[in-house]
């Protein structure tokens, strides 16, 4: 049963096949008995997944069907569940309850989804190795010795082990792409406003995004469905109509103009993995796509400007956490000050502190100019880039990432070596397009993503264009040994 997909889950509920409620039991057990090697779960919520799995399949027998009814999920922990410990992968927010649901909380149970528990990230989603987080590291189950990538690596190791079927995650310059290239799965990250961001603890707003990890592109689609749509309670979300992305799936490739950035096979690119690109590329060639080269001249600068503005965004984020309000309180305060320093300096950890001090410094008066606003600025150019790229063709096509899975530890002493592996995803933040990234090889056993962007609001042609290559590759249906 835990093979099974969303898609796969939806018919077999509708036949009558099993419950909702069998089906959270064998989960939840495989959960328990799996999960201690991999540590993807910050929270199990056993009794709130029981009483949605029952109260689905009473819906279902009512008559009522949906894709998302009686289907089991995960939410990173950065999502609010109202009285759910809601931690962002921080000791500052260990004994947090959140007061309310996430709007993406409240969608996707509304739907009928059932949340076996809270998945590990680094904290506040800062990083790519799921390493920063307080509750210990996260393991990639194609080799324990692996990072997952992050910062949804708890949600990307969790699906690709078969512990569940699909999980929510949010991308601010890779989170949901890069932990599921390193994983095998398909991830997606959604157009800056398609998803709403309230009750998402923020990191960088202006680059935040929630999304779907899962195995398929039929499942983002399906996931992405319960997810995206406007919401008045949070002031980016744009009021577009959603489509029915899974009805789009089929749509023919025939002519589809593919770009295929100059810049990408720069020298930081492992070739095994170049070489997988293009063997994608042949892929989409052979279902009708046409293949193109194009520019995007400013990524060289993408790196230093995102690593200024998501900085700068937090330490302003981030000062709401201060002893008083929210999360961990030192002992015995002697002042304010004193307050206010040692529960940050007690509840945050090295990376986030790290960040909050680059951030303020870039914000500071003297400063704002020479790098926030020049950040700003490049952050037009690139935007400017895509824009002239997209009048060429449909669909931009590279790697994922730059290398497959390192090794737990491998960077710790160098965070500006895991920045760089952040180099093919953070564009699209910056720009505020959607991207997602499919299964296309592996490389020392370890698993290679190829990425597809699209222009604003065609989350469907991505999804598309991954289904049509899913129904003609195998590399998504890899099963990691021992899972
Ligand atoms: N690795 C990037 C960072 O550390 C992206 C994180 C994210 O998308 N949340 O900022």
């Amino acid at each position: 049963m835990h093979q099974l997909t969303l898609a796969e889950i939806a018919r077999g509920l509708a036949d009558k096949k099993f419950s909702s409620e069998e089906l959270t039991k064998v989960l939840l057990a495989r959960i328990t008995q799996l999960d201690p090697q991999l540590n993807s779960f910050i929270s199990l919520t056993e009794d709130l997944a029981l009483q949605q799995a029952k109260a689905a399949d009473a819906r279902r027998a009512n008559g009522e069907s949906g894709a998302l009814l009686g289907a089991p999920i995960a939410h990173k922990d950065l999502f609010c569940t109202q009285g759910i410990r809601t931690s962002c992968g921080s000791k500052m927010l260990d004994n947090f309850k959140a007061p309310y649901d996430a709007t993406v909380v409240a969608k996707l149970a509304a739907a009928g989804a059932v949340t076996l528990g809270k998945t590990n990230m680094d904290e506040f989603a800062m990083g790519s190795a799921n390493e920063s987080s307080y509750y210990g590291a996260v393991k990639n189950p194609w080799n324990l010795e692996h990072v997952p990538g992050g910062s949804s690596g708890g949600s990307a190791a969790a699906v690709a082990a078969r512990l569940l079927p699909a999980a929510t995650g949010t991308d601010t310059g890779g989170s949901i792409r890069q932990p599921a290239a390193l994983t095998n799965l398909t991830g997606l990250k959604p157009t800056y406003g398609r998803v709403s961001r309230w009750g998402m603890i923020a990191y960088a707003s202006s680059l935040d995004q929630g999304g779907p990890l899962a195995r398929t592109a039929e499942d983002c689609a399906i996931l992405l469905q319960g997810m995206a749509g406007f919401d008045p309670q949070d002031s980016t979300s744009i009021d577009e109509p959603v489509p029915d992305y899974s009805a789009g799936l089929n749509g023919s490739l025939q002519g589809l103009r593919i770009g295929v950035p100059k810049e990408y096979f720069s020298a930081g690119l492992d070739p095994r993995i170049a070489d997988l690109v293009m063997a994608s590329v042949e892929e989409l060639k052979k279902l009708g796509a046409v293949i193109k080269e194009i520019s995007l001249p400013n990524m060289q600068h993408a790196i230093p400007a995102y690593y200024v503005i998501a900085p700068a965004e937090a330490s302003s984020n981030l000062s709401r956490f201060d002893g008083v309000r929210f999360g961990h309180r030192c002992a015995d305060p002697k002042n304010l000050e004193d307050l206010y320093k040692r529960s940050r300096g007690e509840g945050f950890g090295p990376e986030v502190q790290r960040r909050i001090m680059v951030g303020a410094y870039a914000l500071s008066a003297g400063y704002y100019d020479a790098y926030y606003l020049k950040a700003q600025k490049i952050r037009r150019l690139i935007k400017n880039d895509f824009m002239a790229a997209f009048n060429e063709v449909d669909i931009i096509l590279g790697p994922t990432t730059p290398n497959p899975a390192w090794k737990l530890g491998a960077k710790n002493s160098d965070p500006v070596a895991a920045y760089l592996e952040d180099v093919y995803t953070i564009t699209a933040n910056l720009a505020g397009l959607p991207g997602l990234s499919m299964p296309a090889g592996f490389v020392d056993g370890l698993p290679v993503g190829v990425q597809l962007l699209a222009p604003y609001f065609q989350e469907g042609r991505l999804l598309n264009v991954a289904h049509q290559y899913q129904l003609n590759t195998d590399w998504h249906t890899r099963t990691p040994t021992g899972f």
